[in-house]
């Protein structure tokens, strides 16, 4: 049985940040809530409070639409050019990079995520989104269209203009890179922003809004509104002067934005859940596919949308590759993210971690077995140990849903042929992986594949310029790359006689 860790000692700075309670920043000033409330947020390694926030409702949500709708209209932002946006995101990016131990040590104690992930990952990544949008913001251009009216001539052009006020509703898994996959596109788009990060997890997005301010971007631009989602993210997500709503999270909540945002019929854009099937075919190189398919279910504990849940195998190799991936869990040291020798950390929440254990109950109940792992972890903090289910049928509901945590089911196939009709047999589209030497096998699964991404021989590779986001309920529209600026403009066409 896997055992935790001893805690390690935190920075100083991360300390004293952690002392006060946390305001939110609307309008350019650090305020707190009008309602004068404030909620806790945990450290989920212990379970026990690591600090207070400001709590944000509606009404806090519609001063800082207020504050983002006048920093749209009047003021320096609307008259600033292109490459002076893109100056303040690059400006930003090099501010996150000179803070990255602390935003690290942060992002850890808040999410319980590795710090050794939180350092090479999270907080690296953060700044290489607001890095490549800098980029962007220069080349948002529109196109001349030729024009076939006849009897006269015309001169037709089209416009990319920024969408204007944009509600942002991020989860607790990457909360830095949510907040800079979000803002990012927005920003480089010439839009303001109401961003509201989730309750589990606020603590960067309110330091980044710091740095916000450092880098120079004008007073309103950024507004960032913690809060619970019943309240704020709802508020957010149904304000009539919000132009556009941007979603990360569970489809079920995805749902709720969209018919919040029927009211004003704001754009909106999703990037909810998956239950991504990870597929190693009999020709497979299974040095890399078996640690790759333990890190598709194990990294950030399952906790990412994109995971490779379902884990489909060919009958020839499928003992030999769940020993490996069984093997490959045990060699996790489980333990407070804090510690830098942790490789997997609690579970982000009380909540989460029911949820996780009721999704294992669940599937042992119907018939499952765990080749390894299968129960919580004892002591405090919302541990869970790594878990391969085997034995498992398509109905199951540890099969079908969405569990968000390091819970993988295994699952054989004999026919190479009838493999992506099992892979495609959900209500998800988000990911999907295929382990196999042969590149004709390669392309033609990832062509049949239906999910926003195909990895080939590898998982969990993402980039700023790469198009991420989901088919079926998996979501709507994608981040990332020209589409992800896209979401965050309105065309227009300009046709002028001659
Ligand atoms: P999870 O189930 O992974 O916690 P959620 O989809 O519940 O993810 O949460 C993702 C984000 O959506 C969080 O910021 C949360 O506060 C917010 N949220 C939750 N419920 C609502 C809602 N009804 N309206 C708007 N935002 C919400």
């Amino acid at each position: 049985m896997a055992t935790i860790a001893s805690p390690v000692e935190i920075n100083s700075e991360v300390a004293d940040f952690l002392k006060r309670p946390r305001k939110m920043f609307i309008g350019g000033a650090w305020v707190e809530a009008a309602s004068g409330k404030t909620f806790d947020t945990y450290n989920p390694a212990t379970g026990e409070v690591l600090a207070k926030v400001c709590e944000g409702d509606h009404v806090d949500i519609d001063r800082a639409v207020k504050a983002a709708r006048k920093a749209f209209e009047e003021g320096p932002w609307p008259d600033m050019v292109p490459a002076e946006r893109a100056r303040l995101l690059w400006k930003l990016a090099e501010l996150i990079d000179e803070h990255k131990e602390e935003l690290a040590e942060l992002e850890t104690l808040d999410n319980g995520k590795p710090l050794l992930f939180s350092r090479i990952v999270d907080v690296p990544t953060a700044a290489a989104n607001f890095r490549y949008m800098s980029g962007w913001a220069t080349k948002i251009e529109g196109s001349t269209i030729p024009i076939s009216m006849p009897r006269a001539k015309y001169f037709a052009y089209t416009l990319r203009e920024p969408i204007g006020v944009a509600g942002q509703i991020i989860p607790w898994n990457f909360p830095l890179i949510m907040a800079s996959l979000k803002l990012g596109p927005a920003l480089a788009a010439g839009c303001t922003v109401v961003l509201k990060p989730a309750e589990q997890t606020p603590l960067t997005a309110l330091r980044l809004g710091e740095l916000i301010q450092e880098a120079g971007f004008p007073d309103g631009v950024v507004n960032i509104v913690p809060g619970f989602g019943e309240t704020a993210g709802a508020a957010l997500a149904a304000h009539p002067d919000v132009d556009k709503v941007a979603f990360t999270g569970s489809t079920e909540v995805g749902r709720l934005i969209v018919t919040a945002a029927a009211g004003n019929l704001k754009k909106v854009s999703l990037e909810l859940g998956g239950k991504s099937p990870n597929i190693v075919f009999a020709d497979a190189d299974l040095d890399c596919a078996i640690p790759g398919s333990a890190n598709a279910i194990f990294f950030n504990q399952g906790q990412i949308c994109a995971a490779g849940s379902r884990l489909f195998v060919h009958k020839s190799i499928f003992d030999k590759v769940v020993a490996g991936v069984a093997e490959a869990s045990k060699k996790f040291q489980i333990g407070p993210g804090i510690d830098p020798a942790t490789t997997l950390g609690p579970l982000v929440s009380q909540e989460q971690l029911e949820r996780v254990c009721g999704y294992l109950d669940s599937g042992i109940k119907d018939g499952a077995k765990a080749a390894i792992g299968g129960r919580k972890i004892a002591g405090s903090g919302y541990f869970v140990e790594p878990t391969v289910l085997v034995d498992v049928r398509p109905e199951m509901k540890v099969v079908r849903e969405e569990i968000f945590g390091p819970v993988v089911t295994a699952i054989p196939f004999s026919d190479p042929n009838e493999i992506v009709k099992s892979a495609n047999d959900t209500h998800y589209g988000l990911a999907s992986a295929v382990w196999t030497r042969d590149v004709s096998t390669a392309h033609k699964v990832a062509a049949k594949i239906r999910a926003g991404t195909v990895w080939v021989n590898c998982y969990n590779i993402f980039d700023a310029a790469l198009p991420f986001g989901g088919y079926r309920q998996s979501g709507w529209g994608r981040e990332c790359g020209r589409e992800g600026i896209e979401l965050y403009t309105e065309t227009k066409a300009v046709c002028a006689q001659l």
